[in-house]
Order: C-alpha cells, then structure tokens, then sequence
C-alpha cells in the first residue's frame, strides 16, 4: 500500500494504486504524491527513463486513480522528508495507468479540513478520503473490535435485535416506520434494545451485547444525531459492581486501541455525595471539588454579613489563575454577580474580609480550609438574607447553582490552570461512577412524576418497603448508575425489577393506568411472570467515546455519514418527499402543518 515502503524496501520493483493527492510538474520530471489510506508515497516520472509514463502524468490531476509500476529508490541524501512514514523513499515510474479521471473536487483531500461544514457533508466520499477521516474511521473499527473481544472472552453473546419494532421508554420522540400490510398501523424505530435485552435474561442468555444503534427524534442538540452507536449490555444475577466491571474492562480494552492505559477500578460517588460536593450529576473530576462553608459561617457571622442562616454556604477555587489585577477582579465579581440576578445568592469577598480585623479570622479558615494557595481563585457564594421563593430554600438549588458557576469559571480560565490540556495519557481521562440516582424526577410543566432512567429500574429495596413509593417518591433511590467522563455522561444503566408486581406498581406511580400499561408493555409484564431473574446492564454510547479517542470535537467526525443539526443527510439529502403511489400503498395521506 502507499504507506508501506521503507529504506529497506529499496531495490525492489513495487505496484502501488491509488489516487494522486498532488503533483508537481518540473518539465522533465514530475512528482505525484499517491495516496490511499494507509499514508503516501512520492511516484517520479522522469522523461528520459520512461516518456511514455511521463506523458500520462502530463495529463494526470489531483484525485486522478492511477496505478504505477516501478523500482523503489533510497532519496538522495537531504532530499529524505521526515515527516513522512515513506519520506526516505521514492518509486521511479517504469509505467503508468490513468485507471480514472476526477473532476476538479471543490475542496482538496489533500488540505486541512476546510471550514464549511455543509460542503464537507455535501462531498462525503471526498471528505472521508482526507487522512484525518482514514485515521477516526480506523481507530473506530479497531475500538469496536477491542470492546467485541473483551466482551466475547468474558463470555457475552453478541445478539441482534430488531429495528422494526413497538416503541421503548426512552423518553424521546419516536421514528415511525408505516405498516403497508396494516393500513393504519407503525413500527417504530428502537430508541435502545433495552425491552430485548431484558427478554434476552429471561430467556436465559446471562449475558448479552450488542453494538446497536438507536434512533431519537429529538431536538438536536450540537452533540446529537438521531442515530447513534450504544455498546448495550445485559446480564443475569449481577450487583453492579458486576457491570462496573465489565464496563471498567471493555473500556480499558478500546483505550488502549488509542494507547492510553486506563487503570481501573473507576472511583464511585453517589448522586447525593455528586450535587453535595459538584453542585451536578456528572462531575468533572479534572477541577478541585466545591467545599462546604457552612458551619464556618457562624450564626453570628451570618447576621452580621446578611446570609440566611442555615443554607449551604459553598466556596471552591480555580488553581492557578494568578493574581487578577484590581479592575479584573472587580469586573469579575460584577460578572458573577450579574449572573446571579435576583436569584438571592451573592458572593462573598474574601479578599476584602482581610482587611476588616472582625472578619480577617474567617477569611483566614476559609483560605486554610479550601488550601487556596495566592494564585487560586477562590469563590465563595452565600445565600443572600432574604432570599426569593423562587428556589424554595432548596438546598440543592444552591449546590446546583454553585457547581454551574463552577464549571463556567474553569471554561473561563481554562488557559491559566490547563487542566483540560491533554497530555496524552491516561491522566487525562478522569472516570467516575455516579450511583443511587433518584428514582422519579418532577416534571414541573405537566405535574407528573417521571423515570428519572426509564421505568424498569430497579427503586431500592429499602425505600419500597417504606413504603415511600407512594409516600414520598422525591425520595426513591434507584439502583441505577452512570459512568462518567470528564463531566460527561458516557453512559447510563440499571439493576431492573424482575418481579411483575414490582413492576406494575412502577408504571402506576409513574401515572399510568393498568389499562394503558398492559396496552404497551403487556407483552413484558407477561414474560415478567415466568420466571425472570434478576438482572441488568448498561448501555455506553460507542459515538462518543471514538471521539474522545481521536481528540475530535464532534461526533460527526466519527460517524461516516452523520446528519446535520437539522437532522438532514446533505449527501444523499434526506429526508425527501416519496411518491403518491408509494403513500397510498402505505394508506398515508400528509397534511402539511404550517
Ligand atoms: N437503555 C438504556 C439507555 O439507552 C441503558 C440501560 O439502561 O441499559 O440509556
């Protein structure tokens, strides 16, 4: 292949086939650069040694396919290009075949990504030739692989599930697809295997994983694309620290495609420990957490600087920032403060309690007691006396709130602290397991109580038998967990319920009726009923992490044919409009909302 040939090939009469990614033409002597996915290598054709090859390199261009036949050369010394894996040297064409013409593409594979996303999109197959897209494409098969193999030896069946099917409990929209034999009736696109996979346990599997896609029709976010890649696993019989496992190891595997050497087990936190001491459900472990002022700031303290009294006052610092000069610090603050509204939370400065004798104590023990050293950060925010209903004197509001500004100040001073510079080791990736994430979670727009993960995890057994199910769902602890990467959710999964009457009480507190259970899940609510065993699983998205492991910044990057934000395909441009007779035949009729 083009990137094959070394020194110690010199000597030897080579074919090479490929497609020209440049050429220069000297007159009597003409370069061309020849590419395939493997890398490339220089091609001379030189007019005296063999016109009949020169004369079609004449008429070669850029993303011509050409094949070549010829002898391989040591360059001359000096001439010898190092940054190239075939750069000491070059084939001295004996012939020469045009195998295809190209027109002039509208942007090179032989540049740099060019900057208009929708042209790129456009001219996939061009796009996906630039030795970037080789490169993600190629670790993503060989992550694949590793994560197939981990699993495969830990003894997990790969099984497939279908994509024409009812709908799942994702809590997204659903893609539909018509039924022609049944007018009036749809499949809907899965938005995770997660039924199957549990019918799998019952069927007695123990362990199962597919490498599945899924489909969403959600708003798109940057990050998203209605279709997407899940590592889906399943088991029998486990306690999570079983899965963890299982997870810890297939990741270990696929980093290591990437040359990093992960060294599990992760570190584990509950959801509560998480919003306490990060203020959000998916820390980033990369910045110091936030710390708890609260017993510091003493009654008496609290009335005299005007804070509530007993809400959470928090501080945490951003290291390394240095000294902020006298108007950076005010703009700062004014910053954070503007930020902050009328929300009832404000910030205490530190900095100006030194040099108030009553107060300098308490800065002192704040500084000591966050080990800020000079040239940290350090933030402390208080709730304000008085503070507005709006967040109800909820404890969590604050930590919420805190753990936000917390994250907003790291992006700020990102380039003083450089903790999300990557060094490229394994120190880069700071893994996390969030556990005991609350069961329900209020939706304040329809006044319901919703799956926080979807409705076949499994609530803590303690908080069924207290009854709290009914009684105070706010409080339901799930056994559900999410692993954690660098502050972003790299997955999430459960132990299930395995028991019918379990079950069915979960989709009644959820609101639904027995009627309207056994209308979309009856089918599951059978199989429950003989004989499941415990079990559960996980679902990783396999998108997400390839593109953490090529250092790209989107997933469209690593998806070969991915959609636009507006969920368009611009290459084979989809969606379109289908023909009358192909809706009649599917008893459609479209009606256009404006
Ligand atoms: N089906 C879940 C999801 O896609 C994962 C799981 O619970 O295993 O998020």
């Amino acid at each position: 292949m083009c990137g094959d040939l070394r020194a110690t090939d010199a000597g030897n009469n080579v074919v090479l086939m490929g497609w020209v990614n440049r050429r220069r033409d000297h007159g009597h002597l003409i370069f061309l650069d020849l590419r395939d996915r493997s890398g490339i290598t220089q091609i001379v054709l030189d007019k005296e040694k063999s016109p009949e090859a020169h004369a079609k390199a004449e008429a070669a261009r850029s993303e011509y396919v050409v094949a070549v036949r010829g002898l391989v050369r040591r360059r001359e010394a000096g001439l010898e290009n190092p940054n190239m894996a075939t750069g000491e040297i070059e084939i001295v064409a004996e012939e020469l075949l045009l195998l295809n013409e190209a027109k002039t593409p509208p942007f090179s594979p032989a540049e740099e990504a060019i900057a208009n996303e929708e042209v790129r999109l456009k001219y996939r197959y061009l796009d996906l030739r630039r030795v970037e897209m080789q490169k993600n494409f190629a670790l993503r098969s060989r992550v694949a692989m590793a994560i197939r193999n981990y699993l495969v030896g830990e003894g997990f069946l790969e099984i497939e599930t279908p994509f024409m099917t009812r709908s799942t409990p994702e809590g997204a929209r659903d893609y539909l697809v018509p039924s022609r034999v049944h007018g009036g009736q749809f499949y809907a696109l899965p938005q995770s295997p997660q039924i199957f996979k549990q019918i799998l346990m019952i069927s007695g599997f123990d362990k199962y994983f597919q490498i599945a896609r899924c489909f969403r029709d959600e708003d798109l976010r940057a990050d998203r694309q209605p279709e997407f890649t899940q590592i889906d696993l399943e088991t029998t019989f486990p306690q999570q620290e079983l899965i963890f496992g299982f997870v810890e190891g297939f990741l270990k595997a696929a980093f290591k495609e990437a040359g990093i050497d992960l060294k599990p087990p992760f570190v584990q936190m509950t959801y509560d420990d998480a919003i306490k001491n990060y203020g959000i459900d998916k820390p980033d472990m990369r910045l110091p957490a936030m710390v708890s002022l609260t017993e510091e700031l003493t009654a008496d303290l609290r009335e005299a600087l005007k804070i509530e009294q007993a809400l959470p006052v928090l501080g945490f610092v951003i290291p390394s920032v240095g000294e902020l000069s006298g108007t950076a610090r005010k703009s700062l603050l004014s910053e954070i403060r503007g930020g902050f509204g009328d929300c009832g939370l404000d910030l205490l400065d530190v900095a100006r309690l030194k040099t108030n004798p009553a107060f300098a104590p308490l800065a002192e023990t704040i500084e000591a007691k966050l080990a800020a050293s000079a040239e940290d950060l350090l933030t402390v925010v208080t709730p304000k006396l008085g503070t507005p209903a709006m967040w109800n004197y909820d404890p969590q509001w604050i930590y919420k709130r805190v753990g936000a500004l917390r994250l907003q100040l790291a992006q700020k001073f990102a380039d003083k602290h450089k903790l999300f510079e990557k060094t490229g080791t394994e120190r880069d990736f700071k893994f996390l397991w969030v556990t005991d994430f609350p069961m329900y979670e209020w939706d304040e727009e329809h006044k319901v109580w919703n799956a926080a993960h979807h409705p076949f995890t499994s609530p803590h057994e303690e908080d069924i038998k207290a009854g709290r199910l009914t009684n105070d769902k706010g409080a339901v602890r799930a056994l559900a967990y999410d692993i954690v990467l660098n502050g972003t959710e790299l997955g999430s999964g459960s132990i299930r319920i395995h028991r019918q009457d379990v079950q069915a009480e979960i989709f009644r507190s959820l609101g639904m009726s027995d009627a309207e259970a056994k209308d979309r899940f009856g089918f599951f609510l059978d199989a429950l009923e003989y004989g499941t065993p415990p079990h559960g699983g996980i679902a990783l998205g396999l998108d997400r992490i390839v593109m953490i492991l090529a250092g790209a910044t989107s997933l469209r990057e690593v998806i070969a044919f991915p959609k636009t934000a507006k969920a368009i395909d611009l290459m084979v441009d989809a969606p379109t409009p289908v023909s009358e007779t192909q809706l009649r035949e599917l008893h459609i009729r479209t009606v256009l909302k404006n």
